[in-house]
């Protein structure tokens, strides 16, 4: 660890790339600090299950020693493809084959085991950074409740809407057109019964008319489910109180699915809250700023944001923090800096292709004749 001896390594956010990275580092014995906004371990982060795939996401956990402990708390499923009306068209069964390939992980329970694996009071909760500065030769890291910390080399893992990347790039996030909503229904096997019996442990996916529907009737206890369709000029810029009334949101869907079977509606109809997202992608514009005052560089959405469209984001952000450990614990750099820009130079060139690949399918999956068929090799 030549690179990082003596030296305060801090870690801005603790989401799947700040703590896989925090945990390469630590496995190596340097000293590093996690400061995340979110109050404590316990909150709830919202969103869908992640899958982790082979030569990505799990050689990340590989590399921590955590492959095995994903593949415990994870759950391989299969893939129900149905048509509007509920008919299947496309099946894929979970085998003792495949069950590695991608099984699906809760993102509060892929937390946990990360947080489980780092020493105890490596994340700092409750500490939302507002800013940096430097002053004598150190970051000083300032947070919202007005408390602030010092570090030698800062990585920015604080998610696709970063407001302290300006350090080391200018690049803004941009709008791809896409709006999905999201919504959770918590016990699904009661409050819809037919419509969790129907999935069978399966994900089930759905599309008609420029309409998409993903399904995971599986999310540690709640069924989660994500709409997807171009966002109407009506949306382009919602007024806040619409996009967070339920009723409104539901009514919205219920036009727009006013063909499908009364299955896909009872969803809506018995979603309590609704989570609405323009999709966004931050353009890889390399390379990125030379005159950063110190050594910090960007990891995961933050260096790469994209839409969920090729399943690579969270992918790719692990693999961004099993590339930049291994550069910052390889004797071939003479300095952090160049440790930086050779990860750089190597990220840009994955994360590019993973950000094609979404916005390939972002378009195929925005044609009136789209069906998931076209996503299954
Ligand atoms: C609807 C949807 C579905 C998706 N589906 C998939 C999928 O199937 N497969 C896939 O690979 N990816 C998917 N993604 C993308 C995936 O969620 C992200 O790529 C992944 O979470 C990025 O990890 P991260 O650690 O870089 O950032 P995040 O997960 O965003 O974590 C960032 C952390 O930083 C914290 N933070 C933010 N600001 C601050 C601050 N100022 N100070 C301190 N802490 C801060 C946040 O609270 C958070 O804990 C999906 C995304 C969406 C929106």
């Amino acid at each position: 660890m030549t690179l990082l001896k003596n030296k305060k390594t801090a870690i801005i956010g603790a989401g799947p790339a700040g703590l896989t990275l925090a945990r390469l580092l630590q496995q190596t014995g340097a000293d590093v600090s996690v400061y995340e906004r979110d109050k404590n371990s316990q909150t709830r982060i919202q969103g869908g299950t992640l899958d982790l795939h082979k030569g990505s996401g799990q050689e990340a956990l590989k590399k921590a020693g955590l492959l095995e402990k994903y593949y415990l708390m994870a759950l391989p499923m299969g893939i129900i493809m149905t048509d509007e009306k509920g008919s299947p068209l496309f099946t894929k069964q979970t085998t003792s084959e495949n069950r590695y390939d991608n099984p699906e992980i809760n993102r509060n329970i892929l937390r946990t085991m990360l947080l489980e694996s780092l020493s105890c009071d490596t994340v700092v909760w409750d500490r939302k950074c507002s800013g940096l500065e430097v002053s004598d030769q150190q970051w000083i890291i300032h947070f919202e409740n007005g408390t602030q910390e010092i570090a030698d080399l800062i990585i920015v893992a604080n998610g696709g809407m970063s407001s302290i990347r300006s350090y080391v790039t200018d690049t803004q996030v941009e709008e791809t057109g896409t709006m999905i909503i999201q919504g959770d229904i918590p016990n699904p096997k009661f409050s819809v019964p037919k419509f969790y019996q129907y999935c069978d442990k399966h994900r089930l996916m759905a599309a008609h008319q420029g309409n998409s529907l993903v399904v995971n009737p599986n999310n540690n206890g709640t069924l989660s489910y994500g709409v997807i369709f171009e966002r109407p000029q009506i949306w382009q810029n919602p007024r806040v109180s619409d996009a967070q009334d339920v009723n409104f949101i539901r009514a919205v869907l219920l036009e727009r699915f006013f063909d499908w079977d009364d299955q896909f509606k009872e969803l809506f109809n018995s979603t309590l809250s609704f989570h609405c997202l323009p999709t966004r992608k931050l353009p890889l514009d390399p390379p990125w700023k030379n005159n950063r005052p110190l050594p910090i560089t960007l990891i995961g959405d933050a260096a790469h944001l994209m839409p969920p469209f090729a399943g690579q984001g969270v992918n790719t952000g692990l693999l961004d923090a099993l590339i930049l450990s291994e550069k910052l614990m390889h004797d071939t750099y003479d300095s952090l800096d160049t440790a930086f820009k050779a990860y750089e130079a190597e990220m840009f060139i994955y994360a590019q292709e993973a950000q094609q690949a979404s916005s390939k399918n972002e378009i195929e999956m925005r044609q009136l004749d789209f069906s998931f068929k076209q996503f299954i090799q």
